[in-house]
């Protein structure tokens, strides 16, 4: 079966890339596809010596550098299932992930070993791969790489529709979840960027994204290895604007996908005009709602450049609406249409399709949505139903068929039998100018069933009260939407390590 092993070997052998070219650098390290080919053959050799059977689990405990995706490959090579962790997590997160996803191997930087300690000291059976300094925790990553490269005959027999990735969501409405991907679905996202955002062989993709999120190797950097393109690992731990911008000029990035909270301080950067970006093409933003003045800021920027505003989830990794060119930049509140491999609908609570501007749930039919939940059979059943991925996402759409986000259905509040989608009132608290973010979340109540609650946070040394910002609203919305109580910060709303407010640790 063509497997993901085979994007190495048929990229090198079939689209004239040559197994000289240049597939990965970081810093100023440059590992072509024959090194990369070579080394991850390697190590799975050197796994396979050190006990590890087709079907075994590998967290995945590392900043962003090559070991990683030498990792990604090996696994890809002998049916192992990789299974990156958010090296921001604490110990204890961590650990519920490790016991989650029942991983025999943890594969850990020696700068993140202390946060894997805890979990190991519990659990003691399973394996440690050290990356880095040999600290004698467990096996040390270069004695497996040194392992001969033997015969690839030997490698385990690798399906199509074997298990290959547990992607863990973010736990932003509760404990995270391990999406289920098999080698055809990861080759599905790849091959579906490929065909939407023009992926090619002289392209230079620049992963800002740690490679454990969902928006980091899968998307289009898995994609430019597949069309013999070079990916350039950005460092993913204090994302430093000006040395991204630099590192663009460097190497001639083509492509990159910046989330919100990036894109806010690329654009920012006092010294943006002073770096050649000419080089870049294609500009992607998402993961969580992108404000329309970023993304008008950037194109003003980078006239010459596409920049567009993408969706997904761990569940499709991730690139399963997107707006470009023209499009985007007559709508710049839109996530656009569906990605080729994609059927998308918006349906209403009995699965009809609801007409232009209403408000419904966005489903999808893919060959690249995932399989399940790993050991979630009730998740599952209630997120996979008739070969339809159900989103928990709440959109519209207009005539043209373009959709517009309106939240978690999870966060929708149901008040005197209305509905009320609290991301259409944050963003007009948003935009309030003594206001930086707010959140809004349901309070059970007698006489209404629910009613919302606003979390302000406001400007330091800034006064505001109930009463002006529940007048600025009723200018702007239906009375009905307008919160009935209010709490005033300047703390920070409650994220996840990602940065996507966790509603569920909002007090009402
Ligand atoms: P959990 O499922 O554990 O609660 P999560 O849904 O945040 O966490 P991810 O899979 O990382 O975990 O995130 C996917 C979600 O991010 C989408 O379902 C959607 O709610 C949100 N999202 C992604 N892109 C966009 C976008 N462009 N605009 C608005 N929301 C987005
Ligand atoms: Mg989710």
């Amino acid at each position: 079966a063509y497997t993901l092993r085979d994007i190495l070997t048929k990229t090198v052998t079939d689209s004239g890339a040559g197994p000289d070219k240049i597939a990965l650098t970081f810093d100023d390290r440059h590992i072509s596809f024959a090194e990369l080919d070579d080394r991850s053959d390697r190590l799975a050799n050197g796994l396979l010596a050190a006990g590890f059977a087709k079907g075994d689990k590998v967290a995945v405990v590392m900043y962003n550098r090559p070991e990683w995706v030498e990792l990604f490959f090996a696994l890809a090579k002998i049916g192992g299932v990789i299974v990156p962790i958010n090296y921001l997590l604490a110990a204890s997160e961590m650990e519920y992930i490790f016991d989650d996803s029942e991983a025999r191997w943890i594969a850990v930087e020696d700068t993140l070993a202390d946060a894997v300690k805890p979990a190991l000291e519990r659990n003691p059976t399973r394996t440690v791969i050290e990356i880095g300094e040999h600290s004698g925790l467990g096996i040390a990553y270069e004695n497996l790489v040194r392992t001969p490269a033997g015969s690839t005959a030997a490698f385990p027999e690798v399906r199509a529709d074997d298990l290959f990735l547990l992607q863990y969501t973010s736990g932003t409405t509760g404990f995270p979840k391990g999406a289920m991907h098999t080698h055809s679905t990861v080759l599905w996202n790849s091959y579906h960027q490929i065909v939407d955002f023009d992926v090619a062989a002289d392209d230079v993709y620049y992963v800002v994204p740690a490679l454990c999120w969902a928006a980091g190797f899968h998307d289009l950097a898995l994609a430019t290895l597949w069309r013999g393109g070079q990916v350039v690992l950005g460092r993913s731990t204090g994302f430093d604007p000006g040395a991204f911008l630099a590192q663009v000029e460097r190497h001639r990035v083509t492509k990159v996908l910046l989330v919100p909270t990036v894109l806010k301080r690329v654009l920012n950067h006092p010294d943006f005009d002073g770096h050649d970006t000419s080089s870049l093409r294609m500009v992607l933003s998402g993961g969580e709602p992108v404000p329309p003045s970023s993304l008008e800021g950037l194109k003003a920027r980078l006239p010459h450049c596409d920049v567009l505003q993408v969706y997904g989830m761990s569940e499709f990794p991730t690139l399963m609406l997107f707006i470009t060119g023209k499009d985007a930049q007559e709508r710049t509140e839109s996530t656009g249409k569906a990605c080729s491999a994609a059927t998308v609908r918006i349906v209403d609570e009995s699965g009809q399709d609801v007409p232009a501007g209403t408000i419904g749930e966005i489903i999808c039919r893919s060959p690249a949505c995932m399989v399940g939940y790993y050991n979630k059979p009730d998740a599952t059943a209630a997120t996979l139903a008739d070969g339809w991925l159900r989103t928990g996402d709440l959109a519209k759409h207009d005539e043209d068929g373009f959709v517009f986000m309106a939240g978690r259905a999870k966060d929708m509040i149901i008040t005197g039998g209305l509905n009320v989608y609290p991301a259409e009132i944050e963003r007009v608290l948003a935009a309030h100018p003594d206001i930086i973010e707010a959140a809004v979340v349901g309070k059970p109540d007698d006489t209404w069933g629910e009613v919302g609650v606003a979390q302000v946070v406001v400007r330091d040394g800034v006064q505001l009260d109930h009463h002006t910002v529940e007048t600025y609203l009723r200018e702007r919305l239906a009375g009905f939407k307008v919160p009935r109580m209010y709490h005033f910060t300047t703390e920070p709303l409650p994220r996840t390590t990602s940065g996507k407010v966790q509603k569920h640790r909002i007090s009402t």
